[in-house]
């Protein structure tokens, strides 16, 4: 019996768990297991709380004292609920989430145990940050890097089995000379700065906003393996993905998975993390098959944009724990199977103020309209004056394979807004105004209900475009499944933020020279229009004439990450975030280099792989099949029947074939990584992966895969794309 044979046995034989839920209410169980704010009202003085709510609503900083009363509450809740240690939880730039655990319990001086957790520990903690990348902004001789408390993501326990619970604080990461070494605090610098500019631009329209929010609603698409079909494949282990299969008789052409029932035993799975998910105040609320076999999406309802990306990385961490409970693999992974579907995050973003306004959204009133107009078009401008930037925040070795495959966004950055309004802004440019004809509002305009429900109707949807307006938000759909969402964010917040600035100098401008708002704002409006119209498209984006026009249209087609990356450091780039204050110079160059080097690991581990497998699984096994045929070859020869011999030397000769031909071009292969890892200068080398390593993958994936089909079924070694992704 061979290894595949067995783990498939064994996932067969796997019985559905019966998850019973839980005996509070939902909306009891929600948030359980956060600091929350309830939690800081009832164990806090009245001062404290009302300075600790302060410096989450406005970024105050929290003073020595009331750092040190809401530790030791935290300290004495996490303790009551089962937790022994804590942890600054923070997102380093390695893509996944970092913790280093630390006991409450310590000795005093005269050997006495106690439970210790002061105030100076929750602020900051200074872990060995040599291992964690750094981009050069930290010699390795002064490898302190530090964390820092955000009080405003709530701090939350953990369970990592095993017994014993975890008080995770989420925190920002910083070198010793203050640079960003993460994710999140260049999120909250962009938060900050977008919060300003959008409430300056409000003024000209509802003077009573003193708080701009901006919102993120991001969701999670991912395959489900089974555990012991996972184990037999060192592929999915070693680099996510799979790097050999040939596609199964039926794959996707069916569409019959897309919002099918789900199986008990993913049902179970998904019940039993949205409970967790629950506790820890992260609002799942959508679940649904996705159109590949195997595949499915998980929504939360859309939050402030620091906790939603929080929340996001908590989850996918959170799922993998649970789906180990339920013998099951999450793949995070953009392409983890070829031919069918790859997984994106979709990042549904808008603003919204403390009055209570969507800026995204249309409303009937023709005053307010305008204001969604300016909103609307200052986005539209931002992502035409810095559309290569956004691509470079989400390029990856990974979404390298899903960008302009099956069913996803191509590579080309283009902004979908529906027919309906884009005929109204090119009437605004030719008229100077909105016509609006008696009876008619501005829902009806725009071709939709005035039903809020309906508003995001499929029609007037385009699921090919890699940014699109969806009836009150904008939805970046190009964000690779296993990326980090502060990585476009960042990048959207910061244009956005700039171009609103930019609005408001014009309008002053204007305004001061006696020209009525109305009609500056129009005018301004008509110009952002005629300027950025060139990336607008409607039509269908997974086409080769969109392409083709894309080119004529002289917007850019960045195929591969290593060109993508290089957005991080032009001038205007690097201009923009120093204007901002979101990232320096030098904070720019170090995500440079560290995207370009995680870019080059990757693909050297799956060029490994790719020549393990190849040699040690695929063509080992093969020559073992291809000597049984020869010995029957042979008994047929020697019986004389020699036209039965024939097609069995026949496939002997093509398994020979292929064989030569793998084994050659996994030699070339690995002189390649050897001229490649020879190489200094980091872009070079990654290019030279990029280019003349990763040529031979599908090369050698189609050899591989054609023995799939000559070998017997019972002697392959790798659990086959129909064992996987089939199983109920
Ligand atoms: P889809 O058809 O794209 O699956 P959904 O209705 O599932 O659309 O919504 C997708 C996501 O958009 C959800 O996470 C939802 O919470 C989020 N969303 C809705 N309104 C906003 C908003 N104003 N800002 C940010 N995200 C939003
Ligand atoms: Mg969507």
């Amino acid at each position: 019996m061979t290894f595949r044979s067995k783990a498939f046995e064994i996932a067969q034989g796997r019985i559905s768990p019966t998850i019973a839920p839980p005996t509070e209410k939902v909306a009891d169980l929600y948030g359980s297991n956060t600091f929350s704010d309830d939690v800081m009202k009832t164990l806090l003085s009245a001062e404290a709380y009302g300075k600790i709510s302060n410096a989450i609503r406005s970024g105050s900083t929290i003073d020595r004292e009331v750092a040190d009363e809401v530790s030791a509450a935290m300290k004495s809740w996490a303790i009551s609920k089962g937790a022994t240690h804590y942890t600054h939880w923070f997102q380093p730039l390695t893509g996944s989430t970092a913790e280093k655990h630390d006991s409450f319990f310590d000795l005093t001086i005269d050997g006495r145990a106690v439970e210790k957790f002061k105030g100076s520990a929750l602020v900051q903690q200074e872990p060995d940050a040599s291992s964690f990348p750094s981009g050069g902004l930290r010699a390795t001789f002064e490898a302190r890097g530090y964390t820092g408390w955000d009080p405003s993501s709530p701090a939350f326990l953990m369970d990592n089995g095993g017994g014993g619970k975890t008080l995770c604080i989420p925190s920002v990461f910083i070198s010793y000379t203050g640079e960003a070494l993460d994710y999140k605090a260049p999120l909250l610098r962009s938060l900050v700065m977008l919060d300003k500019a959008a409430t300056g631009v409000c003024q000209f329209f509802n003077r009573d906003v003193g708080k701009v929010t901006p919102t993120l609603g991001i969701e999670q698409e991912y395959f489900l393996v089974d555990k012991a079909l996972y184990y037999a494949r060192p592929d999915l282990l070693m680099a996510g993905r799979t790097v050999f299969g040939h596609s199964p008789a039926r794959g996707q052409q069916l569409d019959d998975h897309y919002f099918g029932s789900i199986s008990p035993r993913v049902n179970a799975f998904m019940v039993d993390f949205e409970f967790e998910a629950l506790k820890l105040g992260i609002p799942v609320r959508t679940r649904h098959n996705e159109v590949a076999p195997g595949q499915f999406e998980c929504a939360p309802t859309f939050e402030e944009v620091n906790l939603a990306i929080d929340h996001n990385a908590l989850l996918m961490d959170l799922m993998q724990k649970v789906g180990d409970r339920h013998n099951f693999q999450v793949l995070f992974h953009e392409k983890p199977f070829a031919g069918i579907n790859g997984s994106g995050k979709h990042n549904n973003w808008s603003l919204s103020t403390d009055t209570g306004i969507n800026l995204l959204a249309p409303t009937s009133k023709p005053k307010e309209n305008l204001r969604f107009l300016t909103f609307l078009m200052n986005v539209v401008k931002a992502v035409h004056d810095h559309a290569d930037l956004l691509r470079a925040s989400i390029c990856s070795a990974g979404n390298e394979h899903r960008l302009g495959a099956n069913e996803a966004p191509p590579s080309i950055v283009s902004v979908f807004l529906g027919n309906e309004l884009t005929k109204m802004l090119e009437e605004l440019v030719n008229k100077g105004e909105i016509t609006l004809e008696k009876g008619e509002n501005f829902y009806y305009k725009l071709g939709l209900t005035r039903i809020p429900n309906l508003q995001r109707d499929n029609t007037d949807r385009n699921r090919t475009s890699p940014f699109c307006f969806t009836g009150n938000k904008f939805e970046y759909r190009a964000v690779g499944s296993s990326q980090n969402s502060a990585s476009p964010m960042i990048v959207l917040n910061t244009i956005v933020a700039n171009q609103l600035l930019e609005f408001k100098r014009e309008m002053d401008e204007r305004l001061a020279s006696g020209e009525e708002k109305k009609v500056a704002t129009v005018e301004i409006l008509k110009r952002y229009f005629t300027e950025s119209k060139d990336i607008l498209f409607e039509g269908n984006g997974y086409s080769d004439e969109w392409i083709e026009e894309a080119k004529q249209r002289g917007l850019t087609n960045i195929r591969n990450t290593y060109d993508a990356l290089y957005a991080y450091k032009t001038e205007k780039t690097i201009s923009v975030f120093e204007k901002i204050g979101v990232l320096t110079s030098r904070e720019l160059h170090a995500r440079y280099e560290i995207e370009l080097e995680n870019y080059v690991k990757k693909l050297q581990i799956e060029s490994r792989v790719i020549g393990d497998l190849a040699l040690n699984h695929i063509v080992s096994t093969v020559v073992k099949y291809q000597f049984k045929l020869a010995q029957t070859a042979r008994s047929l020869t020697d019986l004389e029947m020699l036209a039965e011999a024939e097609p069995i030397k026949e496939i002997i000769r093509d398994i020979s074939s292929h064989i030569v031909v793998i084994k050659k071009l996994v030699g070339e292969m690995t002189e390649g990584r050897k001229t490649a890892n020879n190489i200094d200068d980091l872009f070079e080398r990654a290019k030279y992966y990029g280019s003349e390593v990763k040529g031979f993958f599908e090369e050698i994936r189609y050899h591989v895969d054609k023995l799939e089909l000559l070998i017997d079924d019972e002697d392959w070694p790798l659990a086959k794309y129909r064992e996987m992704l089939f199983l109920e």
